[in-house]
């Protein structure tokens, strides 16, 4: 097993060291006469090297440097439909990130292939999601990390501020991500992280100069750095640094940022943007303001740069989320669809749970219609759903183990009953 050859992915064997799939190594050791088992050249050469048997090369400078970890090509096709499975409707965002996500690997993978930086002037393609809360824009990192198995970590903007202050290192973002990668740093090194609430860094305009804007301005300046590429000194339990410590040591340059925020009244910003351009007589806002003029998710599609810089985001971060991409508001429609359609979705889960206990559970449409309304009306999008059904399913959960009759049908009325009740 020791050249890659192509298989289906899915069944083919994995390291047992790092799991790598065979597709994503470039040799294998098998073990024992099994087919299925193997050790990658990455883990062997690593292995080695701990154990001291990896000798300097004569006259060269540092040891042979062993073939970085690149996850597996994914086409934008291929990225897509797995979402698909998973996240109900947000086409454009699917399609947008599909792209983005294969460009940044596919940069990565030429550069592991030898390929040199300055071959090839490709921008890391970090993205921003704007969008309410509960739209999936946390599904969205989650997911892609999934399909690509690299590492994931979420971390959240409004806990960080500037070195210095009291509050997190922008740093601690990156521990997050050593750790979903068991400190394999190689790993972590290719991972995806999400930063949410990314709006509520944006720079204050009641910003007096003399005082410093430490939650704001300065923790986007923190950023700038990791998010660009750097090899950040991490603090290996966290917290604040210290002269004194030892770091780990990561090279943010390959890992894929994803920012998410819901930027409210960004929306009011491109109007009077365009507004503005009405005047100068834009033929392409014209009719989009006369014709929706409530629909503020067409305009986020619409977002500029300079729209987000009037918000409060600086232009050196904007550089640096070089694609930008507005989710829509779940309709009670989407609502519905997301309670049954991904492989995981709610009724899956709970007629799974009830499973385990021999009880066959059905829900019909119009129980589910009256959950999506419930849940579209709170303003806390999907969110909403898991809660709503938690509530009404609290009692009937509670009494399950002991529950005589072997199917349940979910009505109506029944919700509208437990609704009452709780
Ligand atoms: P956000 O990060 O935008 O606030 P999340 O990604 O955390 O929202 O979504 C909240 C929950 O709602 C998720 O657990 C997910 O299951 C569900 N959800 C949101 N949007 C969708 C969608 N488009 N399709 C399927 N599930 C969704």
């Amino acid at each position: 097993m020791t050249d890659r050859k192509k298989s289906n992915g899915e069944n083919s064997p994995i390291c047992i060291m790092c799991r790598r799939s065979f597709e994503e190594c470039r040799q294998g050791f098998p073990i024992g006469d099994g087919s299925e088992l193997f050790i990658c050249d990455r883990c062997i050469y690593r292995m080695a090297d701990l154990m001291g048997f990896v000798e300097e090369p004569k006259g060269g400078k540092g040891k042979k440097k062993v073939a970085p970890f690149v996850p597996e090509l994914t086409t934008p096709a291929e990225l897509k439909a797995f979402m698909d499975d998973y996240i109900v409707g947000q086409e454009h965002v699917k399609k947008v990130l599909s792209v983005a996500v294969y460009n940044h690997y596919k940069r990565l993978k030429f550069l592991a292939n030898g390929g040199k930086e300055q071959d090839v002037d490709l921008e890391k393609s970090n993205v921003l999601l704007l969008g309410p809360t509960g739209s999936g824009k946390t599904l969205f990192a989650k997911t892609l990390a999934r399909k690509l198995n690299v590492p994931f970590a979420i971390s959240d903007a409004t806990t960080l501020t500037e070195a210095g202050y009291v509050g997190e290192d922008v740093e601690n973002i990156l521990l997050r991500l050593v750790q979903a990668a068991d400190y394999d740093l190689d790993r972590a090194a290719v991972g995806i992280v999400y930063i949410d609430e990314i709006d509520k860094i944006a720079k204050r305009s009641d910003n007096v100069s003399i005082t410093r804007d430490v939650s704001g301005e300065g923790v986007q300046q923190a950023l700038l750095k990791i998010l660009e590429g750097t090899v950040a000194n991490i603090p290996p339990k966290g917290g604040r640094k210290h002269p004194d410590q030892e770091y780990i040591k990561l090279d943010t340059k390959n890992i894929l940022f994803i920012c998410g925020g819901a930027f409210v009244g960004l929306d009011q910003i491109i109007r009077r943007r365009l507004g503005h351009h009405v005047v100068g007589f834009d033929s392409v806002s014209e009719p989009l303001l006369e014709q929706n003029p409530e629909d503020k998710q067409s305009l986020l599609s619409l977002v500029q740069p300079e729209d987000l810089m009037i918000f409060g985001m600086i232009p050196e971060f904007l550089g640096r989320m070089p694609v930008i991409a507005g989710l829509q508001p779940l309709s009670q429609e989407d609502m519905l669809r997301i309670l049954t359609e991904p492989k995981n979705s709610l009724v899956r889960q709970y007629q799974a749970l009830f499973q385990m206990d021999g009880v066959e559970l059905t829900f019909e449409k119009e129980a589910l219609e009256l959950l999506a309304d419930y849940a579209a009306k709170t303003g806390m999008g999907a969110r909403a759903l898991r809660a709503e059904m938690e509530r009404v399913m609290l009692d009937l959960m509670f009494h399950l183990p002991e529950q005589k009759e072997k199917q349940f049908v979910v009505t109506r009325e029944w919700i509208e009953q437990r609704r009452k009740e709780a």
